[in-house]
């Protein structure tokens, strides 16, 4: 409850980012420093010296050695939140190859180590509901508390397509892990229909929970867990006809996110939510009694850098 009221005082988004590790060790990359104040160096690469250096300002930064538990644990108060009744979102944004699937879901094939903040915050869940179902026993003049964990996995190509969406009723960590595993052929299916390596969709982990809090009170909250599309922009001479639109629709639908999470962080009058199918589909958890946390990720190599400027100017304008 602490944690919410400074949270609160605070504003209600944040913005995290995270620098992959280098592909190529021995290179230089575009990254100088990161600060334990939450502020970084962009180096360009065209401009040696003082010119070429560039600082940005987040909530926090982690660096390329920074480990899935350093993330899950500063995530971690935000998404027992949901708990106490908050609508939590979290984003992860950047160019394809950042690591916005590691930060989520973990490392690819399917590895059961280094599990990412769709496990790990589902898992904690899990046992804090589990927790005061016990403590609700003890105190048996309570109302019987039980939370019903329920998860909705939507995976889709233009953006989102809620009607291919599950609906599924969840009871443990395992039946969590087969879900997002399903999410994964799912997007891993429609992305080689397209003959496209990157990740061209939206994948939304939504988690609902309903139940009787400690008071009798209801509760009703969701967590909504969002690995965006790539963000890198496309070349129009390269892609045509349907991928263009594609394209174009992700692109659209990123930069109304950045509008609407903007105009939220400038507590703004008008929230442009109908702009996107993205932004109304989390309207309920973005503003208002909502909390937002977008992890901006960024590659450190030096052919990344046009890609790599453009997503921390994109995170630092919501931040
Ligand atoms: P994105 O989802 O943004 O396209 P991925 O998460 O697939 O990027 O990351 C690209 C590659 O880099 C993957 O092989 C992934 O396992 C690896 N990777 C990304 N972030 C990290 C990290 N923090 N530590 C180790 N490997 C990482
Ligand atoms: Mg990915």
């Amino acid at each position: 409850a602490l944690y919410n009221m400074v949270q609160d005082l605070r504003g209600n988004i944040r913005v995290y980012c995270r620098i992959r590790p280098s592909f190529n060790a021995e290179a230089k990359g575009v990254i100088d420093f990161v600060g334990d104040d939450g502020s970084l160096v962009l180096l360009d690469p065209s401009k040696p010296g003082k010119d070429g250096r560039r600082v940005f300002n987040f909530n926090r930064v982690f660096g390329p050695t920074s480990t899935q538990d350093e993330i899950f644990m500063d995530t971690q108060p935000l998404i027992r939140s949901v708990m106490d009744g908050y609508n939590v979102c979290i984003f992860a944004y950047g160019q394809t190859g950042s690591g916005k699937t590691y930060t989520m879901s973990g490392p690819s094939g399917g590895s059961t180590t280094d599990m990412g903040i769709n496990y790990l915050a589902l898992n904690d869940l899990f046992q804090i509901s589990s927790q005061r179902k016990d403590i609700i026993n003890f105190f048996t003049f309570f109302p019987l508390t039980k939370h019903k964990l329920e998860i909705r996995s939507c995976t889709g190509d233009n953006g989102l397509s809620l009607p291919d969406a599950t609906m599924r009723s969840v009871k443990s960590t395992t039946d969590v892990l087969n879900l997002i595993k399903l999410g994964e052929v799912n997007r891993f299916v429609s992305s080689t229909a397209m003959n496209n390596r990157s990740s061209r969709s939206h994948s939304v982990l939504t988690v609902h929970v309903h139940g009787k809090d400690s008071s009798g009170d209801n509760l009703h909250s969701c967590l909504h867990l969002v690995d965006l599309a790539g963000s890198e922009r496309v070349d129009k001479s390269e892609v045509t006809g349907d991928r263009l639109k594609e394209a174009q629709c992700i692109n659209k639908s990123l930069s109304c996110l950045g509008d609407v999470i903007m105009a939220l962080a400038q507590k703004n009058s008008h929230i442009p939510y109908r702009n996107s199918k993205l932004t109304l589909l989390l309207q309920d958890s973005l503003g208002g009694h909502a909390k937002t946390l977008m992890f901006a990720h960024v590659s450190p190599e030096v052919d990344s850098f046009g890609e790599t400027i453009s997503t921390l100017k994109f995170a630092q304008r919501a931040s």
